[in-house]
């Protein structure tokens, strides 16, 4: 029996894509309701690395652009959150100058508005001098690091601000009833009407749309981080090592995982300092690892790049799951088959970085039935 208490909307999630769209829904004058099973930023919307950047494909980049603009716009309301007018650079280290000389070549090609420049080891020891002396560099013109929970906790605080309420500590289920949305169902069997939901659940998002798992759009890739205390010797810009632009590959975990057999779980350096903390990275795994042990590997393979990571404070070890789509790419929009039924999710490495403006997507699609560019919306064929 659905309850009287109505919402226009009910979203499921209260990660970045979920608390965006509750407030960019809000500032509509929509009546939204947020159902989140733990708390804000429970997930990888507050344990990623902190780095809002560019997300190395052609059809994401708009949504970084405008998700920029909204941070601005979130930042200039807000107490807490702030992001730079400037990009603190993304530097990809290369231990051979050759293959440095050659990335920048097809960055230039593939990123030009990201004015890529090489740097040999003398100038990447000159602008970052706690890396490890012989590191050439590719760098690229993007990356704002902000404390990795900020952005998420910034827009929930605005959605209520707005007139959102935020329900914490029930998972949520959409109620479909004769074809059509009717609302959700709670852990504790209580139902809540609703003409609209919005599952924006991250990873879990597969299961809400079809219990019977005949939804397999969006996989976990499970990430491994470790927060850190560098002081004096955290780099000012995001460092990687010269493999991020294949990140978001979706089978690029499964094939490192697979060829590392039963040693060390692959990893791929990363480091983003903001708010007086740094965050190493990262894996990308099929499976849940033991987040000791990655972090462990992380932190050995971290003095490779870094030593002063030999002698930080740990801070915290953390571990979470991407929400990694198929084609790399997230579902947005309608979901074909159940009137009333949505979703924003699948933003696999750069959901901070693209959050913002997918779910202003999602909030049009909702309340305009603005149709969601095609090679973003829910339905599109694979
Ligand atoms: C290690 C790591 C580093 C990263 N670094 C970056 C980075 O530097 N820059 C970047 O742009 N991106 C980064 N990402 C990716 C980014 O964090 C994610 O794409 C983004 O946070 C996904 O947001 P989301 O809202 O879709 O999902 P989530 O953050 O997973 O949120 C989903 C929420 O739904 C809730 N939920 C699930 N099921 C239910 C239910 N039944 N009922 C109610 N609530 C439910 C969960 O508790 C969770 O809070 C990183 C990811 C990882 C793992």
């Amino acid at each position: 029996m659905l309850s009287a208490m109505r919402s226009e909307i009910v979203i499921i999630g209260g990660g970045v894509i979920g608390c965006a769209s509750a407030a960019i829904m809000a500032s509509r004058g929509a009546r939204v309701l947020l159902v989140e099973r733990t708390d804000i930023a429970a997930g990888a919307s507050g344990r990623n690395l902190g780095a809002i950047q560019h997300p190395f494909d052609p059809a994401l980049a708009p949504l970084y652009h405008e998700s920029l603009s909204r941070y601005r716009a979130l930042a200039d309301g807000s107490g807490e959150f702030s992001i730079a007018s400037e990009p603190a650079g993304l530097l990809l280290l290369n231990r051979d100058e050759e293959e440095a000389a050659a990335q920048v070549e097809r960055q230039r090609e593939a990123v030009p508005e990201l004015d890529p420049v090489l740097l040999g080891p003398d100038d990447v020891a000159r602008l970052e001098p706690s890396l490890s002396p012989g590191f050439a560099a590719v760098r690229l013109s993007t990356g704002f690091p902000v404390p990795p929970a900020s952005a998420t906790m910034a827009w929930a605080r605005l959605a209520e601000e707005r007139g959102a309420r935020i329900r914490l500590g029930q998972a949520a289920r959409p109620v479909v009833e004769n074809g059509a949305v009717a609302g959700v169902e709670l852990a504790d069997g209580s139902q809540i009407g609703a003409d609209r939901v919005l599952v924006a659940a991250g990873p879990w998002t597969p299961e809400l749309l079809d219990p019977s798992g005949g939804w397999t759009r969006i996989r976990a890739t499970w990430g491994v981080t470790v927060q850190l205390r560098l002081d004096g010797a955290a780099p000012t810009h995001i460092v990687e090592e010269d493999e991020v632009d294949t990140i978001n590959r979706s089978h690029t975990a499964t094939a490192h995982a697979v060829a590392a057999g039963d040693g060390d779980p692959p990893s791929l350096f990363s480091l983003a300092s903001a708010g007086g903390l740094s965050t190493l990275g990262s894996t990308f795994l099929p499976a849940e690892p033991d987040p000791s042990r990655v972090a462990a590997l992380l932190l050995r393979r971290g003095v490779e790049f870094l030593p002063a990571i030999g002698d930080a404070e740990v801070v915290e070890r953390r571990l979470c799951a991407r929400p990694q789509s198929i084609d790399g790419r997230p579902f947005i929009g309608a979901v074909p088959g159940v009137r009333g039924l949505f979703v924003c999710a699948g933003h696999g490495p750069w959901g901070i970085s693209t959050g913002p403006a997918s779910a202003a997507i999602a909030a049009r699609a909702i309340l305009d039935g603005t149709a969601p560019p095609p090679e973003l919306s829910a339905g599109r064929r694979l």
